[in-house]
């Protein structure tokens, strides 16, 4: 008998178009997950389209590029969608031309600023403030986002994912723009408008531009439930839970059936299976 490779009943089959989180789906730290590898280049092989999605806001997509490539997985930087991608296409269709301030690190700055958006520290001239997970974050960066909305009344506010941390190696943590977004809006009482990283749609949508595909031809694979696999849900495209990383099945299992993953997999190479030959 061999082990099974999915735990849902339904059988895996072929997609045009994958999506992957990264961190606890396809490696953890430095190290890729089982599988992954072997995953990757396989569904290439196949001819399939493969996009690595991440909401973390501190690096840019080139980073994660040159990681992937590091790590055997050679991979364009167009095929890597991360807040600093989204961002710019939220405010290129709902802010053009803003003064923008920004409360993040400089890849998200030198994003946005290379966008051509003006980056600007004067209250008077700040029609976004975009919250961030921001390790600088300061009562100097909080009283100019107060002074922005609270004072002149005409800024919005938008933040780039709403993670309350970011899981670190040995069990560590760093808090994320939740921390943030949440002490601007309770000085201001104002609140965040908009998020562009998982579970939003803007997200799925923006990954689902750069390859081209309709999201029926697709599915997202990732580890948390409220982020991964709720944007896929919300979005009606298929998706697959892997184990790897934060989810278990216990906590699949307490979700209303429409908010189910379509695929729950131990091991994320469980997807090549329709493409092994017999
Ligand atoms: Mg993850």
């Amino acid at each position: 008998m061999t082990a099974p490779t999915t735990l849902t009943s339904r059988p895996v089959r072929a997609y045009a178009g994958y999506l992957f989180d990264l961190d606890g789906t396809i490696y953890l730290g430095d190290e890729l997950l089982p599988g992954a590898a072997d995953l990757v280049h396989g569904l290439r092989e196949a001819g399939r389209e493969t996009l690595f999605l991440s909401n973390n806001p501190t690096k840019n997509p080139q980073m994660y590029a040159d990681k992937l490539t590091r790590l055997g997985l050679p991979t364009p930087v167009n095929r890597i969608v991360n807040p600093l991608v989204t961002i710019v296409a939220w405010l290129r269709k709902e802010a053009p031309g803003a003064g923008v301030f920004v409360i993040g690190e400089e890849p998200l700055q030198e994003a946005i600023r290379s966008a051509g958006f003006r980056l600007t520290e004067d209250p008077r001239e700040i029609d976004v403030v975009v919250a961030s997970y921001d390790r600088h974050f300061d009562y100097r960066k909080l009283q100019i986002a107060f002074d922005a909305l609270w004072q002149h009344r005409r800024a919005r506010l938008v933040a780039t994912n709403p993670d309350a941390y970011c899981p670190m190696p040995m069990g560590r943590g760093e808090p994320d723009a939740a921390a943030v977004i949440a002490a601007i809006e309770a000085c201001t009482g104002v609140r965040c408008e908009a998020n562009v990283g998982k579970p939003a749609g803007v997200m799925l949508q923006t990954a689902l531009d750069v390859l081209g595909l309709p999201g029926q031809d697709c599915v997202m694979v990732g580890d948390r439930l409220q982020t991964d696999i709720a944007m896929a849900v919300d979005a009606g495209i298929d998706s697959a839970l892997v184990l790897t990383g934060e989810a278990t099945v216990e906590m699949a299992g307490l979700l209303p059936p429409e908010r189910q993953p379509t695929l729950v997999l131990p091991r994320i190479d469980a997807l090549l299976e329709p493409f092994r030959t017999s």
